[in-house]
Order: structure tokens, then C-alpha cells, then sequence
């Protein structure tokens, strides 16, 4: 097998058997977790397909390691290979303090304009979770990646440009009485645009059509930001009337069977609509979405959110099924094919080579890379793994202190563990 690059063609991934995947270890606990998820993926791989398909690993520098080797914390070099490759993977990264630099993963995000960040929400039986039902909670949220108040637009409290814009904003636009310390205050910029929405809800719903969920639900905050998280909620609705036509039914007609016929009439239609098997496109408010994640979360199923409600249901919901050690992610351009897998948790620096903290969250990560490559075989023969040594009590420290009976596991001992499990 000769090792080549990923490439697309005509909306396509063309993956071929051997191919050449960029890898950053990540700072902190990275290369322990990365060695394990490793080992874990090129076993499953081999025992799967019998040696037929492999991937060529590519080391790439960030972080820690690329200033240490480079002075450098994201190499130019890094990004073109993450460029020219399409599909990479990588540990946590540590978020250098002062310097001007902001967040390396915000960074790799806005250079390969990877506007979804998907972050599937599942539990394995026998995870600790501090939910009654945590087997009820089953999502996956796309979180628009590139926009709202993550663009990066602050300004200092105090500074020229707060001043200057203080002044745009007293003179210019009339909304100076609305800054409530205007002399004191800083201020952030939060742009939301129809091209950046509609092409996460796009993807959000192309996804839930796919894997036949029932349901893309819109979290916004459109009550107070009206043209901001509103106009993603109104977006969101014309794209998938307009695009997805007779196999959705959206919450927006029912509004307008509801103006026109009558509440008995709109209700009729809804429920005729999701007997026939549509996909239902429903909103709700981000605030009342975070408690029912806890209250009702049977009722959600693919999520199409903004940047910063994402980030924050992301982590409440991946706390329902075991917190952050096990929640996978990803960040995707559907349209260039470029993808980054990633851990979602950070280096925890006080564990850096212990050799104890837990891989799943990278190695699922991985597992979601083997899915975006078409391996499927290969990451559901993890996945069944990963769940067996998971409810036979042989874990990482995390898991071992609130289980009951449990085998604590080394971060190695864990991947080995796992895969013992494997099928082949
Ligand atoms: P963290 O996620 O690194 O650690 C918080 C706590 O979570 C740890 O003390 C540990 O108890 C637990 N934890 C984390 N990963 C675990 C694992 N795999 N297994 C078991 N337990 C685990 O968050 P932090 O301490 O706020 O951040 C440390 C550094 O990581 C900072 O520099 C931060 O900027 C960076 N960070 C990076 C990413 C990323 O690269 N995606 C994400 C978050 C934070």
C-alpha cells in the first residue's frame, strides 16, 4: 500500500487505503493520550479490515512542542500541511498566556474556516453520569464555529478604539444612551451572518436527513439579540422550508397553520407530518435548552447552534454522559473537506505524564475521523469495544472514583484493555 493524500472532487472525500493523517500530540497529557487512542485506532483498523487499509501518520507541530522546537506556537508549516492534507487530528493544546497570542484552536478553526463543530453527546452504559437517565441523552450538536463574539473583536476598556467606537455609536448610530458606564466600559463585536448560519443549519440538517433523526432544533437567544440569534432562528427556518421542501416540517409552518386554521388544525398537521417520517425542524431558547438537557432530553436530537451557546451546551451536555474525558469533537468544512478531530478537554497540566488520565475523548475523536473517512466498520468495532471494557469497571482514574467494584486502569493499560475488546 502506498501512502497518499485525501483529497475532493465534486463534493466528495476520496480516501484512498493507506491514507497520510497529519497528527498534533498536544501539550499537557497529549502524548499520553494520543499514544493510547493510537495504538487503539491502528489496531482496530488492522483487525478490521485484515491489513487491507492503514493510515500513514504525520507528525505536525503545535503548542508547547512547536515553540519549544520551532519559537513558533502554530507553524506556518503546521497549517499548510493541515491544508494540503484535509483531514488531521490532535491533542489539547495549552492557550498561551499574554503575547498577543489568542487560543491555537481558535486559530486553526478561523485559518481553514472550519465553520461546524460537531460534539455527538452519547453515554455508554456503566459511565459515571449525575443524571437519573443519562441513556435518554443521545445528541449532536453542530456549533457555528467562525462567527458571533468569537470573532475576536474587543475592545479595552478604556482604550482609543473603545473610545472611538463609544463615539460611533453616540453620534453616529444614536446608541449611546442604551451603554449603561459608557466611560468605563469595553466592548465586544458580535456578528452573525445569513451566509454563516445557513451553512451550519444546512449541514445540521443534511446530517439529521441522513441518519433519519427525528428532529434539528435551532438554540438561540433570539428573544433578547433579534437580529442576531434571532435572524439564525428566522434563517434557519426559510433555508430548510426552501431547500428541504416536503422532507421537513418546520415549528414556522406550524406558527402560520396556526394563524390561518387554527391551533387544532396546525397541531394536526404536525403530528401527520412526523408520522410520515419528516424531520422535524423546532427552536427553542438557549436558556430553557440547558435545563432540558436535565428535564426532558429525549426530546432533542441533532442541534444547530450558535458559537457561544455551543460552547456552553457542548460541556453541560457532555457532563450528562461522563464529562469532557469521554465527549469527542470535531471541526469541519463540509464544503473544502478539511476536518480537524480533536479532544475536547484541555492538557491538564498537573497530569502531564502520569500515564493516567483517560484516552476516550481523543480516541472517540478518532473514531468520528474513521466515520468522516467512510471506515465505519472500523469505528463502530471501537466503539463496541470501548463499551465493553467500559462496563466491565476496568478504567482510568476518572471513572474508578465513582464507580463502585471498579479495576483502575493506567492510561496504556486502558488502550490495551480496549483492545483485547476489539472483533478480528
Ligand atoms: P482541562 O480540561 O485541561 O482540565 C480540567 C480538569 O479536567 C483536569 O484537572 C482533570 O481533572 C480533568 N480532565 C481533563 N482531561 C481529562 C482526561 N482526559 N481524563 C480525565 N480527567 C480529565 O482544563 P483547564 O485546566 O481549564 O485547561 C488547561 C489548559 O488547557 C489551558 O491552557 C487551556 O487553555 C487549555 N485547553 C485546551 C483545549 C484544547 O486544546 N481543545 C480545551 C480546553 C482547555
Amino acid at each position: 500500500m502506498t501512502p497518499s493524500k485525501i483529497t475532493m472532487s465534486n463534493g466528495q472525500l476520496n480516501v484512498p487505503d493507506c491514507p497520510v493523517i497529519p497528527f498534533i500530540e498536544g501539550d499537557g497529557i497529549g502524548p499520553d493520550v494520543w499514544s493510547a487512542s493510537k495504538m487503539v485506532l491502528d489496531a482496530a483498523i488492522e483487525k478490521t479490515y485484515g491489513g487491507k487499509k492503514k493510515i500513514e501518520w504525520k507528525e505536525i507541530l503545535a503548542g508547547e512542542k512547536a515553540f519549544n522546537k520551532t519559537g513558533e506556537w502554530l507553524p506556518a508549516e503546521t497549517m499548510n500541511i493541515a491544508r494540503e492534507y484535509l483531514v488531521s487530528i490532535k491533542g489539547p493544546l495549552t492557550t498561551p498566556v499574554g503575547g498577543g497570542i489568542r487560543s491555537l484552536n481558535v486559530a486553526m478553526r478561523q485559518e481553514l474556516d472550519l465553520y461546524v463543530c460537531l460534539r455527538p453527546v452519547k453515554w455508554y452504559k456503566g459511565v459515571p453520569s449525575p443524571v437519573l437517565h443519562p441513556e435518554n441523552v443521545n445528541f449532536v450538536i453542530f456549533r457555528e464555529n467562525t462567527e458571533d463574539i468569537y470573532a475576536g473583536i474587543e475592545f479595552e476598556a478604556g482604550s482609543e478604539n473603545a473610545k472611538k467606537l463609544l463615539h460611533f455609536l453616540t453620534d453616529e448610530l444614536g446608541a449611546g444612551k442604551k451603554i449603561r458606564f459608557p466611560e468605563t466600559s469595553a466592548f465586544g463585536i458580535k456578528p452573525v451572518s445569513k451566509e454563516g448560519s445557513v451553512r451550519l443549519i444546512r449541514a445540521a440538517i443534511e446530517y439529521a436527513l441522513a441518519q433519519k433523526a427525528p428532529s434539528v432544533t435551532l438554540v438561540h437567544k433570539g428573544n433578547i439579540m433579534k437580529y442576531t440569534e434571532g435572524a439564525f432562528k428566522i434563517w434557519g427556518y426559510e433555508l430548510a422550508e426552501r431547500e428541504f421542501g416536503d422532507q421537513v416540517y418546520t415549528w414556522g409552518q406550524w406558527e402560520n397553520a396556526k394563524k390561518t386554521q387554527g391551533e387544532d388544525a396546525a397541531n394536526a398537521k404536525l403530528k401527520n407530518a412526523e408520522a410520515q417520517g419528516k424531520l422535524i425542524i423546532k427552536d427553542v431558547i438557549a436558556d430553557n435548552f440547558l435545563q432540558q438537557i436535565l428535564l426532558s432530553p429525549k426530546d432533542y436530537s441533532v442541534i444547530a447552534t450558535l458559537n457561544l451557546n455551543g460552547d456552553y451546551i457542548s460541556d453541560a451536555a457532555a457532563a450528562a454522559v461522563g464529562g469532557i474525558g469521554i465527549s469527542p469533537g470535531a471541526n469541519i468544512n463540509y464544503n473544502t473537506g478539511h476536518a480537524v478531530f480533536e479532544a475536547t478537554h484541555g492538557t491538564a497540566p498537573r497530569f502531564a505524564n502520569t500515564n493516567t488520565m483517560n484516552p476516550s475523548s481523543l480516541l472517540l475523536s478518532g473514531v468520528m475521523m474513521l466515520e468522516y473517512l467512510g471506515w465505519h466498520e472500523a469505528a463502530q468495532n471501537i466503539e463496541e469495544a470501548l463499551a465493553v471494557t467500559i462496563k466491565r469497571k476496568r478504567v482510568t482514574i476518572d471513572f474508578y472514583n465513582l464507580m463502585h467494584d471498579a479495576t483502575l486502569l493506567k492510561t496504556s493499560e486502558f488502550a490495551l484493555e480496549i483492545i483485547k475488546n476489539l472483533k478480528g
